[in-house]
């Protein structure tokens, strides 16, 4: 069976700095890959690399066998097929809630406005915020913020998801319902890459970990592998310090 999503010897540089070298990845359907490294390693470039919004210099990227990365393919219909949600909340602030999540499926998939707010509704009530629906993006947490830009990911119903540090910028006690949203679409077998420093949902979540280092998938494998034993120098170095700083 083909896989959901390859990375065939992707390079990325951004001027003369090499930000992506040589990655091979290869996520089969339903797996969920966390991307761990420091900062700079390229995690951001590599999901942004996926979703088309960095352009790479070498390499391919195929979605469910298609290359996506070939000339002439139109970057809107490929990013259809998939949810990305980033560190910063990017809601619209002159938007409600509703409007918020239903924007993409009226605009992009020309879906009429009942059926779009239908649909929005259900994922509210799933996801808790039904008393939310017609607030604006500035009276919600943190927490809740993210809850509806996840929500608003997955109103296109992609079957992959991108995750790019989206606990990174909530206070502590919030990270969890965030982290518990990405466990609940796993448990429905969603397709899943994670760039996370949050370790112990990593080695919770993840059925492969990939440690990043300047731009090179360094070390791969099970979480329970690369926490407990990792076999490379830059690895070890690496969780020692996450270990030093309390956070594994
Ligand atoms: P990470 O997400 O792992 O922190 P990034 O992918 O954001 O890493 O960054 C990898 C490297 O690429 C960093 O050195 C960063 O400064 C550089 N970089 C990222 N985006 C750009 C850009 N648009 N222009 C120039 N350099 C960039
Ligand atoms: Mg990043």
């Amino acid at each position: 069976m083909t896989s959901k999503l390859e990375l065939q010897n992707v390079r990325k540089s951004f001027d003369d700095k090499v930000v992506l070298r040589d990655v091979d990845l290869a996520v089969g359907h339903h797996d969920v890959i966390c991307l761990i490294g420091s900062s700079g390693s390229g995690k951001s470039t590599m999901l942004k690399a996926i979703n088309l919004l960095v352009p790479i210099d070498e390499g391919q990227i195929l979605l469910d066998g298609t290359e996506i990365t070939a000339p002439g393919v139109n970057p809107n219909q490929v990013r259809e097929k998939m949810g990305i949600v980033f560190q910063a909340f990017n809601l619209f602030p002159h938007m409600k809630v509703i409007d918020n999540i239903t924007l993409g499926p009226r605009k992009v998939h020309g879906l009429p406005q009942d059926q779009a707010e239908d649909h929005a509704r259900q994922l509210l009530e799933q996801f808790g915020l039904t008393d939310k629906i017609n607030e604006y993006p500035d009276r919600l947490s943190g927490g809740e913020k993210q809850r509806v830009a996840v929500i608003r990911a997955l109103a296109g119903e992609p079957d992959l998801m991108l995750f790019d540090e989206v606990t990174s910028a909530l206070d502590p006690e919030l990270v969890a319902e965030v982290l518990n949203v990405i466990r609940g679409l796993k448990d429905r077998g969603m397709t899943m890459l994670i760039a996370t420093h949050e370790m112990g949902f990593a080695r919770d979540v993840a059925d492969r970990v990939c440690f990043l280092d300047q731009g090179m998938i360094l070390e791969q494998g099970p979480p329970k592998e690369i926490f407990s034993s990792p076999r490379e120098a830059r690895t070890q170095q690496f969780l020692q310090r996450i270990i030093d700083a309390g956070r594994l």
